[in-house]
């Protein structure tokens, strides 16, 4: 097993991308902390893994844009399980406008789950791994850290900003053998997915068929949509990788649609 007793909170994993890396984390020793939202739903999760086997899982309810969520969030994760070697910074939601149509409020909506959650799950978890002697941080970013999309204003801003975080957290978190990689994947099918296909449809005057053949998947290789099986075996990877060799990097799984 690959993450024999590990411990790793991933945010945003009652649901989706998310979900997938628990289990996978799980399946292969680590106990994890799934950390989103709704306790109720979090803890349903956690459930689930823990029938599943071997390693363990806890639920905590947790807005990633809340600093005193965040850190009670780490402080339960340190108290069950004694240690954080694993952060993945993945909880989000997508809004999509042109940009003279973008409510303010939703943009600053957008840049707090995705920058602030990131930012504050990363602060919280640094003083553990440094005094652990490392740990590694996966951020969830997203073929729209490298590349823009109309309508997405501040998911592609986000998204971009991940890749500055990573950077800067993998300079300073080298001496202390914290890494910090970012994952990108293309088009998941998943709720935030599914919501977007008629607001796209809708925002772009074309059919829903459209949105997934031309929009979301026509610069793929093969037509495919990534899987979330696909992104939570980058995810084991990162976690796993245990030098400072691999740090600072962005991966992208997106069947070739952003190639780079
Ligand atoms: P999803 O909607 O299935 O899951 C997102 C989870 O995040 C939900 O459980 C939700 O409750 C949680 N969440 C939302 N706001 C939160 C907050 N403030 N605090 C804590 N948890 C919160 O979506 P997904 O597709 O699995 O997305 C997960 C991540 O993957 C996101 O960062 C997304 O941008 C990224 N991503 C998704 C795709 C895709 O095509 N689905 C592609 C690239 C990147």
């Amino acid at each position: 097993m690959k993450l024999d007793g590990k411990v790793a909170i991933v945010t945003g994993s009652a649901s989706g991308i998310g979900a997938e890396i628990a289990k996978r984390y799980v399946s292969e020793g680590a106990n994890v902390v799934i950390a989103d939202l709704n306790l109720e739903a979090a803890q349903a999760k956690a459930a689930e893994l823990v029938a599943m086997g071997p390693g363990k899982a806890i639920g905590v309810a947790m807005d990633v844009t809340s600093e005193d969520a965040v850190n009670a969030g780490v402080a339960a994760t340190v108290q069950q399980f004694g240690r954080v070697d694993i952060l993945v910074s993945n909880a989000g939601i997508q809004i999509v406008h042109r940009i003279e149509d973008f409510p303010y409020a939703d943009w600053k909506k957008m840049l707090a789950i995705h920058l602030d959650g990131a930012f504050l799950t990363t602060k919280a978890c640094i003083p553990h791994m440094k005094s652990q002697g490392g740990g590694a941080i996966i951020y969830m970013g997203s073929v729209h850290s490298h590349e823009a999309s109309p309508l997405k204003s501040a998911y592609v801003t986000a998204k971009h900003g991940l890749l500055g975080l990573a950077r800067v957290v993998a300079k300073e978190g080298g001496s202390s053998g914290i890494r910090a990689n970012v994952i990108c994947p293309g088009f998941v099918r998943t709720p935030l997915v599914d919501k977007q296909i008629p607001e796209q449809a809708k925002s772009l005057g074309i059919s829903e068929d459209e949105v997934v053949k031309k929009v979301m998947l026509g610069e793929t290789v093969d037509g495919e949509f990534t899987t979330v099986a696909d992104v939570a075996e980058v995810a084991l990877f990162f976690a796993g990788f245990e030098t400072n060799a691999l740090s600072g990097q962005s991966l992208t799984v997106s069947h070739g649609w952003h190639m780079g």
